[in-house]
């Protein structure tokens, strides 16, 4: 399974706007599975503890009190080579420089409020599942 899994959130912004609809369709279309999907809400602590990465830096405030403002859809993804083909098809993390035709270009609010997570490598793919996910949370097509 790894290498074909990747983790993707629907960011609080984006399911406000009423985008999950279309981020899942835009999603689906471009091949990959869902293979496991939940609407939740992340405490201040949880988003604290998912973006640890960024503690240092300066927005990490900012960002996760943003991401536990309200509800998330968090799933998780398959398709081959599942982490790069989701982070072309989301675009860069600045909307103003994400691609036409890339999710964050068309449901983006800014740089912070970017509509969507995708994992950023296979092994954090891994990580970030066993996040949110339990093993009979999931269900594979294979
Ligand atoms: P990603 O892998 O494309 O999501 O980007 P990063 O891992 O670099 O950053 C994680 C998240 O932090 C992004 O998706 C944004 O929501 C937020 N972020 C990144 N850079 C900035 C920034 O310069 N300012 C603010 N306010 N938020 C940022």
């Amino acid at each position: 399974m790894e290498g074909n899994i990747t983790l993707t959130i629907i960011k609080p912004g984006a399911v406000r706007n009423q985008y999950i609809g279309p981020i899942l369709n835009m999603i689906n279309e471009s091949g990959f599975k869902i293979i496991a999907i939940k609407m939740i809400k992340m405490s201040l602590e949880q988003a604290g503890k998912f973006y640890a990465v960024h503690r240092s830096k300066p927005f990490y405030e900012s960002l996760t009190e943003f991401m536990s403002s309200g509800p998330i859809v968090v799933a998780i993804l398959e398709k081959e080579n599942a982490v790069e083909e989701f982070r072309k098809l989301i675009g860069a993390t600045n909307p103003a420089e994400a691609e036409e035709g890339t999710i964050r270009h068309r449901y983006a609010e800014s740089i912070e409020r970017n509509a969507v997570h995708g994992s950023d490598s296979e092994e954090n793919a891994v990580i970030e599942c066993d996040f949110f996910f339990s093993k009979s949370e999931r269900l594979s097509y294979l």
